[in-house]
Order: structure tokens, then sequence, then C-alpha cells
């Protein structure tokens, strides 16, 4: 018996990827059945983990398995387990809508995407879970009743724009999803899924290390030449972080990972490792290769899997890796942990804590060492995920060193490529004891800002720093390797220090004191300050902020979060050899104050602020000035 089915459209979102899917974009079509192994994989994880948590719970859990069912006739397959299962309002959300964030960026990233490899990376990237059936099938059902509930549901569609959903007393407990096979004369690129032979490879291949049985009807040829049809289980069982390394393949170790992380691409670096003694874990950890939609969205999950002696225990462990490291992907099983460990106990566990650390290093000295042994990987891997690590400068104190180690950063060295600061410090100049940097929005922001001419002039690299994190890093971080970082728009610099050009110093400021001080006061409401410069060689000025002083990029941060703080002013400073300046100082001497020589100060302020990408803070004022200056010109 089952009530009347309901119809419901897909959510919008959802019908444009399934659209994708059903004109297979994507060529591998095989990695359906992995899609859905794995889905039923996790169902059975989670029958047991909740069996085990709620004692009252209806279920039975004595064989828990993977069936796949092919039925030659019909042409369907199905692929049937006895796991969790799913209400009909879970159905409805999981199964009716794409509920991961990102899906309208890769929407509009196929958009603009014409390049078919390209399309097909991205969706690898993504994921396409149980949508992926629709690749070979033309219609699916699926059949699921939620363990400790009395009524199944199924769900209907052939994938375009809507699905049935029906109420279905008699259904067993957990889910089958049947694959009403496309014709195979449809598509010449298809394989037969209703072959048990070809349904063995394909498990074997991206599948073998699931823990649960996978079962299969398969035929079998005795010593007499008879054959017959068995029931069997196809896949190895064996979990792949507790082998031994040099038994596992590349290709297992990347199918797994594909298991783990819903990612199609393959990974970018594995880590296997095993601890013995009286805190006893294994952990299989992956760094992917593209970092995932929403790496930098509140919300992001961390990617690593705790298990206790092979039984799962929790998805996006925090307790396991720090949140900088939130890409990293894989599982990591202890051995002497209790099975209802909680999130809060594990946060406090001092072994968990010991285990982290250890993780940790790991995870950085293995970016160490592809730095030194690969480094156009490393580049990868630093364009994907350099920005989420340098957050670990901000927190992870004990690792500052090896973070800033493995980092890597853009400089008026080389435009094509990024430096370490071993190699910056490499590059040091005589004399040089800082490691001098720039902060901003953009390359070419800070790479043209007036800070840096006299930098350039000395051939003194500078560090360009555009990430937003970087703004808040060197706040923190006082040194690497003994040389204090120093950034180019804030303080004195001093780079004539070398040179005997301190008594021409001297001098100017002399002869400019007076017209400085003027300035100073008339200015007073935007800078703390007005000085002579000597990092300026061709601009007639720059604003620079005082030594400890918050930088104007930082400071527009903290208010966008909404926090509230007087401006912190910053002081203006001049180039005496430039002719805008030096004239400023003769009409001062000669005529004293007058308000034209009080707006061209204002003007030159403006424009210290317009060179380094900045902001004014009353535009349509600068402009009238600068507009009735140029009318009179002409
Ligand atoms: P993903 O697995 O990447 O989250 P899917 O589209 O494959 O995306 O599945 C969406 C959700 O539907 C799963 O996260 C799971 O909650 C649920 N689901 C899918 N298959 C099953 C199943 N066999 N048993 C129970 N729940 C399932």
């Amino acid at each position: 018996m089952s009530t009347q089915a309901e119809t419901f459209e897909f959510q919008a979102e959802s019908r444009k990827l399934l659209q994708l899917m059903v004109h297979a974009i994507y060529s591998n079509k095989d990695t359906f059945l992995r899609e859905l192994v794995s889905n039923a994989s996790d169902a059975l994880d989670k029958v047991r983990l909740e069996s085990f948590r709620d004692k009252d719970l209806e279920v039975d859990t004595s064989d828990l398995h993977i069936l796949i069912e092919a039925d030659r006739e019909h042409r369907t397959l199905t692929v049937r387990d006895n796991g969790i299962g799913m209400s009909r309002d879970e159905v409805q959300e999981l199964i009716g809508t794409i509920a991961k964030s990102g899906t309208a960026e890769l929407l509009q990233q196929l958009k603009d995407t014409k390049d078919g490899a390209a399309a097909q990376e991205l969706i690898g990237q993504f994921g396409l879970g149980f949508y992926a059936s629709f690749m070979v099938a033309d219609r699916v059902t699926l059949l699921t009743r939620r363990a400790g509930e009395d009524t199944g549901t199924r769900w209907d569609s052939t994938g375009e724009g809507t699905y049935t959903l029906e109420g279905v007393d008699e259904a067993p407990q957990g889910t089958a999803v049947t694959l009403h096979l496309k014709a195979e004369d449809q598509e010449d690129s298809l394989l037969d899924y209703t072959d048990s032979t070809t349904i063995t490879t394909i498990v074997k291949r991206y599948s073998d290390f699931i823990s649960w049985p996978i079962r299969m009807e398969v035929e079998r040829t005795d010593s007499e030449g008879e054959t017959t049809r068995q029931i069997e289980t196809i896949n190895s069982m064996k979990a792949l972080w507790a082998r031994p390394k040099e038994e596992v393949a590349e290709e297992e170790y990347r199918e797994f990972y594909k298991h783990i992380s819903h990612d199609w691409n393959d990974p970018l670096e594995t880590i296997h490792l095993r601890a013995e003694g009286t805190f006893e874990y294994q952990a299989l950890l992956f760094i992917p290769s593209m970092a995932p939609f929403d790496l930098f969205t509140r919300d992001a999950k961390r990617g690593v899997q705790l298990y206790v002696k092979r039984v799962f225990i929790m998805d996006d462990c925090e307790a396991l890796l720090p949140e900088y490291l939130r890409f990293v992907k894989g599982v990591v099983d202890a051995q002497d942990l209790s099975l209802n460990v909680s999130r809060e106990i594990l946060q406090q566990d001092r072994q968990i804590q010991m285990m982290r650390r250890r993780l940790v290093k790991k995870v950085l000295s293995t970016v160490k060492e592809l730095m030194t042994e690969d480094p156009d990987r490393y580049a990868k891997f630093w364009d994907q995920f350099g920005q989420a690590v340098k957050e670990g400068l901000l927190g992870d104190v004990d690792n500052r060193d090896q973070i800033l180690e493995i980092s890597s950063f853009e400089s008026t060295h080389d435009p094509e490529s990024r430096t370490t600061l071993r190699q910056y410090i490499e590059r040091m100049k005589d004399g040089q004891d800082s490691i001098y940097y720039i902060t901003g929005s953009s390359r070419s922001k800070v790479e043209n800002s007036p800070h840096i001419e006299a930098f350039r002039d000395k051939g003194l690299e500078v560090l360009l720093l555009t990430d937003p994190v970087d703004e808040m890093w060197v706040e923190s971080v006082p040194e690497f390797d003994g040389k204090p970082f120093q950034s180019i728009a804030k303080g004195q610099v001093d780079l004539d220090e070398q040179d005997d050009s301190n008594s021409e110093r001297a001098e100017q400021e002399q002869e400019f004191a007076e017209v400085l001080s003027w300035m100073s006061t008339k200015l007073a409401d935007d800078v703390k300050e007005v000085r002579l410069s000597s990092r300026l060689s061709t601009s007639p000025a720059c604003v620079v902020g005082d030594t400890n002083d918050m930088g104007p990029t930082l400071e527009k941060m903290y208010r966008a979060m909404g926090h509230e703080m007087p401006p912190v002013k910053r002081i203006l400073e001049v180039n005496p050899n430039h002719p805008l300046v030096s004239g400023m100082r003769d009409a001062y001497d000669k005529n004293g104050e007058s308000q034209e020589l009080k707006e061209t100060a204002e003007l030159v302020h403006g424009m210290a602020l317009l060179a380094e990408g900045g902001e004014l803070r009353e535009p349509a004022e600068f402009t009238t000035l600068l507009a009735n200056r140029l009318a009179r010109t002409l």
C-alpha cells in the first residue's frame, strides 16, 4: 500500500546541475557507482553510530551491508543498503536540493567556461554525489525508510525538472537506489552496468576499501564446468589507513581520497602515518589539488574524520587539526578512545592534543618537502591554500617559524614568481637588517605606491603583501630568523645611513622647518604631522603610518567588521627635492601664508592618498580645488 504520489519541482540550482548531468559533461561515467556506494557506506556508518548512542532505536545492525542488484532484462541496477535511511523530509531536503555552498558560483563559472576540460575540472572539484546517477540513467527511483520509523518514502525522477514523492507502507530499513539505465545504443561510451564483471571491476577500482561488505550475485564456474550463481562480497574491506604504506598503491590512495572528500580530482599530496606505543593511531591525510569554493566562508567545514578502532565516529573533527589547515582531508583512527567520545571531550583530551600537534607538524613538513623537491607543485599548493595557511601565523605561535618557512610572497625582485623568506634573506644587501614589506589591496597599487621609490632606487627588495590576512599577521609577527619585518609605509626610514648625506639632510630640515610646521597646523584635521621624507625620489609626497599605528587597510577591515574607532591619523611626508615642495617653501618664506598656499597643501595631501591607492575623505572638495587650479593655467 502506498499513498498518492505528489509531484515537486527541483530547486532551480539543482535543476541546472541535473541538466548538466543528463547531458553528461563529465566523461568518466563509472564514477556514479562510487558516489552511490559512498553514500550507502556513510548511511551504514551512521546507523551503527546511532544505534550505539540511542539504545532505544529499533534497528538490526547484525548484518550491515551494501547489495548491488543487476537486472539484465529490465536494464536496472540497484544499490541497496540497510543503513540509516531517510525520512520523507530528509529526502526532500537532501535529494531535492543541492545544499552545497558554492553551487551558484559553480554554475556561474561553468557558464563562463567554454573549454570542456576546465568544465570537467570544476565539476570534479565540486562533486555531484547522487545526481551523478543521471549520467547513466534516464530515470532514478529511490526507496528509503529511516531507522526507527514505520513508513518509507519513494522518490522518483527522470531528472527533468520534477520529482515525485510517495509514502510506502512496506519498505525495508535503509535505502535502495534503482537506476533505469539509458539504452546502450543511445550512448556508445556506456558500459553494460548490468554485467556483474563490469560492476565488480568498478567496485574494486573505486570502493575496495569500503569497510562494509559490498555484495553482488556473480557467476562462478566450478571444477566440473558447471556454472552457478552466488552472492559474494566483492570488496576486500581493508581499511586503507591500517595497511602498511608499502602495500598501498597510489591509485588506491586516490580513490580513497575521492570517497572521503567528495572531490573528483586527484589529491595533490598524500600523508600516511602511524604512531605506535601508548597511544596508538593511524592517520591518512590528503592535501587536495584545488581549494573548495567555501574555503573562506564562515562555516567552512574541516575535512578530517575520526575513527576509533575502525569504527566511524565523526566527520569534520575540529579537534584534530587547527582551522588554518581546514582544507586537509582524511581519516584519523585512534585505538584507545571510547566509542562515545564527544567533541567537548576531544577538545580537552591530552592525547588528542598531542596527536594534533604531531599531525600539524607533519602537514607543515610535507609542504616543506614539496617546496624543496617540487617547486612547481608547491607553487600550485600555495596558490590554492597559501591564504589559509597564513592565518596560522596569527594563532599558532608554536609553529610560527615553520609556517613562515613554508610561506612565499610576491616581491619587487621578480614580477613572475613568489619568493620565500630564506631567498629574500639571501638577497639582502650589506647593511640591510630588516625584511621590508608593504601591504595593500593589489600588486599594482603597492608596486606603484610612492613609498617604494627610494627602495627601488637603492635596489632594496620589498615584499608586496596583498592578501587581507597579511594585514593582520604583520602586526603580530615580529621577525623571521632574527630579521625584523619592517613596513616601508610606517615609521621613519633612514636609507641614507651609510651615505654621508647626513649634514645635507640637517640643512634641509632647517630650510623646511617653518613651512612644515605651518602645513602641520593647516592639515591638522587629517594628519598627525608633516615632515621631510627620505623614501621618495620622484613623487612630491606620501602618507605613512606611525610606527605602532594600524595601517589604513586594516583600519578599513575593522570598520567593515563593525568595530567603532576613532580614525587613525597618519603622517604626511614630503619630498624636499621635488619642485612642488621646494616651491611651496619659497612661496611661504617670501609671502607667508595665503589661501592659495593652504589649498596647495591640501592638494599635496590628496595626491599622496591617491598615489597609494587610498581614498580621499572629501573627493568632491579635492576635485573642485584641482579644477580651479587647472583653469588658471589655461
Ligand atoms: P553528498 O553525498 O556529496 O553529500 P549526495 O547528493 O550524494 O551528496 O547526497 C546528499 C545527502 O543525501 C547525503 O549527504 C545523505 O545525507 C543523503 N543520502 C544519500 N544517499 C543516502 C543513503 N543511501 N542513505 C541515507 N542517506 C543518503
